[in-house]
């Protein structure tokens, strides 16, 4: 096939998350751990970015767009969402084995899914709000071995190359880069598309193709538990509260002061 008109795979990694613009006094449990079930359950913000991107690429350029997620079977919901708005496809790997993984073995898992699709380019969320490390992403790119380019928020696919502008925070930076590649999604890119009525009738009652440790040749002793060797010690909750304070005069006997002040404890030099 021509490699101009070579029709591309677009695979976006989408996380349900615990809603953590609700979060009450029971949110954490006495272990650590997030108490999941005190949480409304939704589609992570910049996922639905990642998959926008995904969807205006393949509006422009043809070709397909899956997603996919690890989780628990009630996170097969935001995969219908997804087919609700232009996704083709959807995959779910859900493993009791995969329970408790970190980042190091969320990725490794989800590359392992990933490289099944045989993607020429996939699109992550920058970060997901609940575990909020943006390790992901990263970390499936060095696992397949793809090119890499972060904090995207424009993008436009011409043949074997994507061309990205990434929000560095003071300026923005334009980058170039060969595909396979792998991209992480801000919220800057904008928001994912309303669902297609038409697109909710068919899929309503779609099921998505469920994937075990097994079906993606991962190996057990990389995932859940037995693959994660971050360990949380303690959550504690942080509350600012006032303290001294002292108050320098406008004028340079003032900065010199206060300049003074700050190399003393150590905040300077
Ligand atoms: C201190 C701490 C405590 C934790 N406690 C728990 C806990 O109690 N229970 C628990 O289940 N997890 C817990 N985890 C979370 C677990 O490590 C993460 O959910 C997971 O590894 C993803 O990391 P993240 O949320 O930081 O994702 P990020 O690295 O911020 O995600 C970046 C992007 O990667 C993709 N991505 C990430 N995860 C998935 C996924 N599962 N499926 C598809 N795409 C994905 C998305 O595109 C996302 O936008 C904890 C993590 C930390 C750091």
């Amino acid at each position: 096939m021509d490699m101009k008109t070579r029709s591309h795979h677009y695979v976006v990694c989408v996380k349900q998350v615990p809603d953590t613009k609700q979060v009450t006094g029971n949110a954490m449990r006495p272990d650590g751990t997030i108490n999941r079930a005190a949480l409304p359950a939704i589609f992570n913000p910049e996922d639905r970015s990642a998959l926008e991107a995904a969807l205006r690429v393949r509006d422009v350029c043809g070709g397909t767009v899956s997603v996919v997620t690890m989780g628990l079977p009630a996170a097969a919901a935001i995969l219908r969402e997804s087919l609700f708005s232009g996704a083709d496809d959807a995959y779910l790997v859900t493993d009791r084995r995969a329970a408790a993984s970190d980042t190091l073995a969320t990725s490794y898992i989800l590359s392992c899914a990933v490289a099944r699709l045989k993607p020429d380019l996939v699109f992550c969320g920058r970060q997901a709000i609940d575990g909020d490390t943006a390790q992901v992403g990263p970390q499936i790119a060095e696992k397949l071995g793809f090119a890499l380019v972060t904090y995207v928020e424009e993008l436009e696919v011409r043949g074997e190359y994507a061309f990205a502008t990434r929000n560095l925070g003071d300026g923005v930076e334009r980058v170039r880069t060969a595909l396979p590649a792998l991209l992480t999604v801000t919220s800057g890119f904008g928001e994912l598309r309303p669902f297609n009525f038409r697109r909710v009738m068919t899929f309503k009652n779609a099921e998505p193709t469920v994937w075990s440790l097994d079906d993606i040749g991962a190996d057990p002793a990389r995932c859940g538990r037995a693959g994660s060797p971050t360990n949380v010690a303690k959550v504690q909750s942080v509350v600012l509260a006032g303290g001294d304070y002292r108050e320098f005069t406008p004028d340079a006997d003032g900065v010199g002061a206060l300049v003074a002040s700050l190399v003393q404890d150590h905040t300077l030099g």
